[in-house]
């Protein structure tokens, strides 16, 4: 019999993919140059110039080991250089044993949170939030539990979470920088979550893991970005380079258990089984291999900086309210009337392809992303200005 839940989301398409798909139809009917596709994350700057020499001089490799299976957990060269590169970078005194490859963040998250939490639990996330959450953590059969970000600046919001930890939460996800709204949890901010949950994770008796989903890690204009491993003991860090090293189609990422966690020989076994029972077989050992020799990469952000003051100073002109980023590549727009979809259908009406945001748990709002040409942003000017006459009228 078919499982009426998969039947229910293959059906509902994420709404992120389901507007791509669309605008690379309407792109066939009406010309590339003519359909402003801001739907979906799919970085517009190339990857490095050292992943393509890199992936060159592994084609000498004997093809045998070159695409081979790895154990599960990834290369241990490899895990090894991750783990070289958050001490590096972060003090924190990281070890291979705690590095788990992954195919990408998704599988990283996926994982996560199968590997911490029971069917039946509480798992917290801050809305606006990336929308395959609440797939993957209904997926485990636990409940999703959402908590508006403060209003005022997008920081977290530690009164309401203060309240929404029950004893059934096992953990609290969070994303900064942050897809949809671009805003990065301060130092303050993680500090006063790092106290929160060790207070409530005396309070209940159990830990409360902390997921922290950080694709967008490295995509900063002038923000620090805390590493929030270093504030709080019982964290998960999900990783990949998919934005970094502009690789998402090579599904390339990791997970990384706390060294300092209490229970992190536990916690690491956890992550092996459920990669195991989420068929995972390994990651993409091309990439690990790409990895090993490319972490150090730096992440070109200038493209993405340039984009971001030309979309903010054209909308600043046409009197768009939006929320400042000071990471990723996202704008998080006002919609012009309260129902987000039916403004996303306006726009639509001229091959402006903006994602409403009630995916994300939000209303009223849309995300545009700015990963794409600086000339797709300028041309798109025009169709914003003729969006908001038509509500003029
Ligand atoms: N988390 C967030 C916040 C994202 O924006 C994305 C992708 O856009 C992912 C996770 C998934 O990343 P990956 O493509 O590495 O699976």
């Amino acid at each position: 019999m078919i499982n009426n839940r998969m039947l229910v989301l293959g059906k509902q398409p994420n709404p992120i993919r389901a507007l791509y798909a669309y605008g690379l139809q309407r792109k066939a009917q009406v010309g590339e140059q003519n359909v402003f596709d801001l739907s979906i994350g799919n970085p517009s700057i190339p990857a490095p110039p050292q992943v393509r020499q890199c992936i060159e001089s592994l084609l000498e490799e004997p093809p045998e080991v070159l695409h081979g299976y790895t154990m599960s957990p990834g290369l241990m060269s490899a895990r090894e250089a991750v783990a070289a590169n958050l001490q590096r970078r972060f003090g924190i005194p990281a070890t291979a044993a705690n590095v788990y490859m992954t195919s990408g963040a998704t599988s990283a998250l996926y994982i996560s949170v199968a590997a911490i939490t029971n069917p039946g639990d509480e798992v917290i996330v801050n809305a606006p939030y990336f929308p395959e959450y609440k797939v993957m953590i209904e997926s485990a059969g636990c409940i999703c539990v959402e908590v508006p970000m403060r209003h005022s600046d997008f920081q977290l919001d530690i009164d309401t979470l203060r309240r929404a930890i029950t004893s059934q939460t096992s953990a609290v996800v969070i994303n900064s920088p942050n897809n949809p709204v671009g805003c990065v949890y301060t130092e303050e901010t993680i500090k006063a979550l790092a106290q929160l949950l060790r207070e409530k994770q005396d309070e209940v008796g159990h830990p409360i893991y902390l997921i922290s989903d950080e694709p967008y890690r490295e995509i900063v204009y002038g923000a620090q970005v805390p590493f929030t491993a270093n504030y709080y003991d019982n964290t998960i860090v999900c990783y990949s380079w998919a934005k970094s090293l502009s690789l998402p189609g090579e599904r390339i990422g990791y997970i990384y258990v706390s060294d300092r966690m209490q229970d992190a020989a536990d916690v690491v076994y956890a992550v092996q089984g459920a990669g195991r029972s989420l068929g995972y077989i390994c990651a993409p050992a091309l990439f690990q291999r790409v990895i090993e020799q490319c972490i150090d990469s730096p992440t070109d952000v200038e493209a993405y900086a340039r984009n971001r003051a030309l979309f903010t100073a054209g909308l600043d002109e046409l009197g768009y309210t939006y929320i400042p980023p000071d990471g990723a590549f996202y704008l998080w727009v006002k919609a012009l009337e309260d129902d987000a979809q039916a403004f996303s259908d306006r726009a639509k009406e001229f091959d402006l392809l903006l994602v409403p945001s009630d995916c994300f748990g939000a209303k009223g709002w849309v995300r545009a992303s700015y990963c794409v040409s600086a000339e797709t942003i300028e041309r798109s000017l025009p169709a914003w200005k003729a969006l908001k006459e038509s509500y003029a009228r």
